[in-house]
């Protein structure tokens, strides 16, 4: 027998009329692309999402075509969002710090037949757009009085091409489970691979952001994704935001450190969320700001992930801001949030180094989300907090293939997607990456954690940034080798660093040699680009 409740879709347009309805007044502040500070509201960011849908039904966007887009954090690229996915189409979110090569491949894989783009794009969008096989329009995200001279062929100015469109759109009754967005993978190996959003995904995913164990988003907060829209949906923010009513903070093409730090303040931000090195740029900006007391701010919450949260990290940011750290996890086809680090009532009494123990974990699945540890064979490993092996992972906002790849079957025979991390779980659920399979250094058959190393390395004073990657040795298989990026002005030497590190970890994982290196190479989503790191370190031998 079935239930007798309604059978509401959950779809992007019922965020939007949500957003319109309820949180009409709500702010959204950007650091404009043009620059100054542009604010709006829901309300009108709803009207406009209107007149794009309307201007893109008459450019022949119909359902399940796409959209791409190229683009900063910004109020328009907001409406884009609503807008592109409320009226059927897809909007493909693409990453502008991709090679050339991967753009193209990206654009065109997408099928995409327009193409919005932020002024900042359009000298590397004219120097590729002739390899672009379907984009028939070229729309640059601003007004006419910045419209640039281009040479990019059936090109419109955004705000003349929805200036006369009505602002209201009956935005139609789709199938939850249709394409709304499509996110490429960065694609360290092989070319990138698309994972496509469905509405309920994207619905179901922000909805569990807005729990108290997750990120918690409500209508108190005000919320600034530094994580940037164009990789993995700003970690679903935006959605989750326009549903919560939280007021949103977009920092624009602006990524340095004092552009957040003026956001934080004059916004009054609670919440904001990036990669590591993005905390590293506020740490570092405001370290030039002499005696100021920030735990005044109302800043309560960091969210970081993409890359692991070193422990020196966590508690520079809690004792500079007097915030709690919230560490994550995920990835692009898990939407992509997995796990969030929040603590449990029965560790109220533990002392602070027990307590940073839990918070350098990467956290708990939200629920919906299924994990389990596996060895090569499949087998499932003990939740014990010690064993590790392949990190799996099923739940509604993980991917079930990747986008025209239906022979590319990515799930075990229980519907676990291989996340190609290694990890740990404890007795609590709290999972811990040991890293990625193929950066783990495998020495004389046991295993190093380049993430546990690094974690530690980077408490060293003089040290900004640290990297640890396995070379090849004759006796022991691989061995670390540390890579160091000093701060400005430090020189530490080798023994400054292997003496730091002495007793903080087991002697065998002490890296064979140490390098000091100007600047780390990253990849487009901010992490550290280990394959450049081994490129550059092939010829490298221990002395022995
Ligand atoms: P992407 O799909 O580009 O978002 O990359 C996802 C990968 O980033 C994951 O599979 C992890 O290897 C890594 N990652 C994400 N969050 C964390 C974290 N908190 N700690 C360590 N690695 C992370």
């Amino acid at each position: 027998m079935l239930g007798l409740m309604q059978n509401r879709q959950l779809l992007i347009s019922t965020v939007l009329e949500h957003a319109a309805h309820y949180n009409h007044d709500c702010e959204v502040v950007t650091k404009a692309v043009e620059g100054g500070i542009h604010r709006t509201s829901y309300g009108e960011i709803a009207k406009r999402a209107a007149k794009i849908a309307h201007a893109l039904t008459k450019m022949d966007i119909k359902i399940g075509d796409c959209v791409s887009s190229l683009a900063w954090n910004t109020y328009r690229h907001l409406e884009l969002y609503l807008a592109v996915p409320s009226m059927g189409a897809i909007l493909n979110t693409v990453n502008p710090r991709l090679f050339p090569e991967q753009l193209t491949y990206i654009i065109n894989h997408s099928d995409a037949k327009i193409l919005f783009l932020d002024l900042t794009f359009v000298p590397q969008i004219e120097a590729l757009y002739d390899q672009f096989s379907q984009v028939k329009q070229f729309i640059i995200m601003t007004d006419a009085a910045h419209m640039p001279k281009t040479t990019l062929p059936n090109v419109l100015c955004y705000e003349d091409m929805i200036a006369e469109e009505p602002d209201h759109f009956d935005w139609p009754e789709l199938d939850e489970n249709s394409a709304a967005g499509l996110c490429y993978t960065s694609g360290t190996t092989g070319e990138p691979k698309g994972v496509l959003y469905s509405h309920r995904s994207n619905i179901l995913h922000s909805y569990s952001i807005c729990c108290k164990d997750n990120i918690g988003l409500c209508g108190n907060d005000v919320v600034m994704p530094v994580v940037p829209m164009f990789h993995v949906n700003a970690w679903g923010t935006p959605y989750a935001a326009a549903m919560a009513g939280s007021k949103l903070v977009l920092p624009g093409a602006d990524m340095t450190g004092e552009n957040f730090y003026n956001l934080i303040k004059n916004e009054g931000c609670t919440v904001t969320l990036g990669v590591p090195t993005i905390w590293l740029a506020l740490l570092q900006y405001v370290g030039t700001l002499g005696e100021v007391d920030l735990s005044t701010l109302p800043i309560e919450r960091f969210v970081i992930g993409g890359s692991a949260a070193a422990p020196s990290l966590i508690e520079n940011l809690e004792k500079t801001f007097g915030a709690s750290v919230l560490h994550a996890w995920g990835m692009t086809e898990t939407s992509p949030l997995g796990t969030v680090n929040r603590p449990l009532r029965k560790y109220g009494n533990f002392s602070e180094k027990e307590k940073m123990a839990i918070k350098v974990k990467q956290g708990r699945p939200q629920f919906g989300v299924e994990l389990k540890i596996v060895d090569d064979d499949g087998n499932e490993l003990p939740r014990d907090g010690k064993a590790f092996g392949r990190l799996m992972i099923r739940g509604p906002w993980v991917a079930n293939a990747y986008f025209k790849q239906p022979d590319l079957n990515i799930l075990d025979k229980e519907g676990y997607f291989d996340t190609g991390d290694v990890s740990t779980l404890d007795q609590d659920g709290y999972m811990t990456i040991v890293d990625r399979s193929k950066d783990v250094i495998k020495s004389g058959g046991e295993w190093i954690s380049s993430i546990d190393l690094e974690n530690v390395a980077t408490g060293q004073p003089d040290v900004a940034e640290a990297a640890v990657i396995g070379i090849a040795h004759p006796k022991w298989q691989e061995r670390p080798l540390l890579i160091i990026v000093p701060k400005d002005g430090k020189s530490p030497t080798k023994e400054d660093i292997l003496n730091y590190l002495d007793g903080k970890i087991a002697k065998w994982w002490t890296p064979d040699d140490v390098v000091f290196i100007d600047k780390m190479p990253h990849t487009a989503t901010g992490k550290t680009q280990k394959r450049d790191l081994r490129e550059m370190f092939k010829d490298f031998k221990f002395k022995s």
